[in-house]
């Protein structure tokens, strides 16, 4: 038996309908009531489409802002009674929110909890198996949830011992079950992706005994994805008496052999890419599976919202009927599935459209910067004080600059007007600067909507589309570019604004560029390029920018890879191979500069420890990075690096004023942990989301304390 399976279809909806039901909610405008009926509305919506679409699809997964904060009230990690809105989000965005992270290395973004210290659940189960969307189910669908062990995995505080993981899965086990009472017996979707994680081999003993107890308590589908299980992991769970087991499906790779009423539940289309399937090699592969009688439901490769729900515009050429969004992808599984019994064969070939070429011969990298201690020398030329100050690049994003990018695009304003406003604002945002004393100085990035598809808009090889949203976290919705060709600059990237900047004012500006690694990574990338050979093309694109840059006599460069441990791969045999491919993605970015021209490097990281090898490896003049929500002590980890550091002196992500004496007291904790002469002060990140008196009254004090040190450190 041939089934289909979707899931993850995007919760925006294909208007963004969610993002406009939260906004409302948060903002006043919609009652408690209006906001839970366009959910269920939405949810209705949603369903249809999966019903139109597959087989067999998930019910309950419209969370009311994520999965993973959906979860933890449901086992009552948080004393939240089902339907306490207030108290949910409280959680999500109040004072004491959850933090967020990234989720396996995409752009989306889960709240993260915390387990308790002893191993004791208390769930919930009005919260399961609807956060909400009770009403728009028709009884046909799975009811999903988020598996124990990716709660265990990903908490704040994942249990280190083998004691203690085996504790909070027993644990776990049992109000799992409590839980899954309320599914009345249908199968349940249990997303489990952490299985493909590191180490899941070595927790499987207690694993296998959760799921043999759930197992108990309904039909239980067992869903991994993002990359195939090892075989291992595999092998062990197919013993089990599941309903289904999802894996990712590798061409040529053997199966696990699963039980007699166990349904093999395959990943086989895209969930990460845009570009469509290739649906026919994938009848070859399946075919005798199918034949030996195997029952087997075709899924995506991934959860579908991270893909836009469709885009709806003209598109060039080079694109036009070879992308396929979401949507697109419940038909994809329909294809195949049709395709596996004898159907559909001129549909499947007419789908697919095999890519282009990809041809981007590199020269050579440049030969490594000059040591060190070289570029020290060189770079007194900028006669920076001691402690010098500098910000991340980014100015508040004002409502006027953003109605001015708007009118550029509808043709109301055309491009020279549109520069005299922008040179208007870099006027503005240096004269700010040198008033508050700043040592390097910045543009202050106004005409960038964003960090990548700026640069995406100035580069051939990329498409940006209008309304191709996706969601990050909560309601922050964003729009991936898609590479599609090699990268090439069709124009300066930041030439002009950076040069327009220095020409007012005698203090170094800054160049900022966003680097290889995240603009791949928040990218689409072409079918058939790997991530490395996409990152290695971005860089010379970006290398050749740089080297103008410096022709034209800017001496200080600026490149933000705030991606960079993302895409740290999940499995450590791969780690080494993405250690050499940033280091050389970064020297062909700067590496032909000569040794006067401070290279600065910003991450918004402070996972101190696992950055170490790879500034080691980057080998950057300056490194900033966040510091503010971080111990000063875990500063330790960089001891002996060579590079200069900015820890952040104050938190942009708050609204609050941080005083001269909070900054000048993390900036002393600083010290203790790194030698006075590299110390940089700066913000944690970019003030693009702070209003304008924030940044104002936040960089004026961070400028005294500054002064206070180097009066304290007996020199100015
Ligand atoms: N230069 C960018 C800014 O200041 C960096 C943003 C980032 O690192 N996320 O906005
Ligand atoms: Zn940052």
């Amino acid at each position: 038996m041939i089934r289909t399976l979707g899931y993850g279809l995007p919760r925006l909806g294909p208007r963004r309908e969610y993002k406009g039901l939260l906004e409302g909610f948060w903002g006043g405008s919609l009652s408690p009531q209006a906001f839970l009926q366009g959910l269920e509305e939405l949810e209705g919506l949603r369903l249809t489409a999966y019903r139109q679409g597959v087989d067999l699809y998930p019910t309950g997964e419209l969370s009311l802002y994520d999965p993973m904060l959906d979860l933890a009230v449901a086992l009552g990690l948080y004393p939240v009674a089902p339907g306490d809105l207030e108290g949910y989000y409280a959680l999500a965005r109040g004072k004491g929110a959850l933090p967020l992270r990234k989720w396996f290395g995409t752009n989306y973004h889960y709240l993260v909890p915390r387990l308790p210290e002893r191993p004791h659940y208390r769930p919930q189960p009005g919260w399961f198996p609807y956060p909400v969307g009770r009403e728009a189910d028709s009884g046909e669908g799975l009811p999903t949830l988020m598996g124990p062990y990716t709660l265990v995995r990903l908490a704040q505080n994942p249990p280190t011992s083998p004691r203690e993981v085996k504790a909070h899965l027993q644990a776990l086990g049992e109000a799992y079950a409590e839980l899954l009472r309320g599914a009345w017996g249908r199968p349940v979707l249990l997303q489990e992706p952490a299985l493909i994680l590191d180490g899941a081999e070595e927790d499987l003993p207690h694993l296998l005994e959760v799921y043999r107890l759930l197992g108990a308590q309904a039909p239980l589908v067992l869903l991994t994805y993002y990359l195939p299980l090892r075989p291992r992991v595999a092998e062990a769970l197919a013993g089990l008496p599941l309903r289904g087991l999802g894996l990712v499906f590798e061409p040529g790779a053997p199966l696990p052999r699963v039980p007699a009423g166990t349904a093999l539940v395959l990943g086989v289309v895209e969930g990460l890419s845009v570009w469509r399937t290739d649906l026919l090699p994938l009848r070859g592969a399946l075919g005798p599976l199918v034949e030996a009688g195997q029952e087997v439901w075709l899924a995506p490769k991934a959860p579908l919202h991270h893909l836009p729900w469709g885009v709806a515009e003209p598109l060039p050429p080079e694109l036009a009927g070879r992308l396929a969004f979401a949507g697109e992808r419940l038909r994809e599984l329909a294809l195949l599935k049709g395709l596996l019994l004898g159907e559909a064969q001129g549909e499947a070939q007419a789908w697919y459209t095999p890519p282009s070429p990809w041809d981007r011969g590199l020269p050579p990298p440049p030969p490594p910067r000059p040591p060190r201690e070289v570029r020290r020398q060189a770079q007194r030329e900028l006669s920076l004080p001691p402690f010098p100050t500098t910000t991340i690049g980014s100015f508040p994003q004002t409502k006027e600059l953003r109605s001015l990018r708007k009118r550029l695009h509808t043709g109301d304003l055309d491009q020279a007007a549109y520069w005299e406003k922008i040179q208007e604002a870099i006027r503005e945002n240096i004269r700010l600067q040198e008033e508050l004393g700043l040592d390097v100085l910045v543009h202050g990035e106004p005409e960038r909507s964003d960090m990548v598809e700026f640069f995406a808009e100035r580069l051939e090889g990329f498409y940006t589309t209008a309304k191709g949203f996706v969601l990050s976290y909560g309601s922050r919705v964003w729009r991936p570019p898609i590479l599609f060709a090699p990268p090439r600059r069709r124009e300066p990237l930041v030439l002009r604004e950076t040069l327009f900047a220095q020409s007012l004012t005698p203090k170094p500006v800054k160049a900022i560029l966003t680097g290889p690694i995240t603009l791949a990574a928040w990218s689409y990338l072409p079918q058939g390029v790997g991530f490395g050979e996409a990152v290695l093309a971005l860089a010379e694109a970006l290398g050749e920018e740089v080297r103008e840059v410096a022709a034209h006599g800017l001496r200080v460069v600026q490149v933000d890879e705030p991606a960079l441990l993302e895409k740290l791969p999940l499995r450590a045999e791969d780690h080494a191979g993405y250690l050499a491919l940033v280091g050389e993605a970064f020297s062909r970015v700067v590496g032909g500069l000569g040794p006067g021209v401070q290279v600065h490097l910003h991450l918004c990281y402070s996972d101190y420890a696992a950055l170490r090898p790879f500034l080691e490896t980057m080998d950057p003049d300056v490194v900033s990075l966040e510091g503010a929500r971080q111990e000063g002590e875990f500063l330790e980890a960089l001891a002996g690096v060579t590079c200069e550091l900015g820890p952040g002196a104050f938190d942009v992500h708050s609204p609050l004023e941080a005083p001269v004496e909070e900054i000048l007291a993390r900036l002393q904790t600083y010290l203790r942990h790194l030698p006075a002469e590299g110390l940089w002060v700066n913000p944690d990140c970019g003030l693009k989301t702070r209003r304008p008196e924030e940044a104002l009254t936040n960089l004026r004090n961070m400028v005294r304390a500054a002064q206070r040190l180097r009066e304290r450190w007996g020199s100015s």
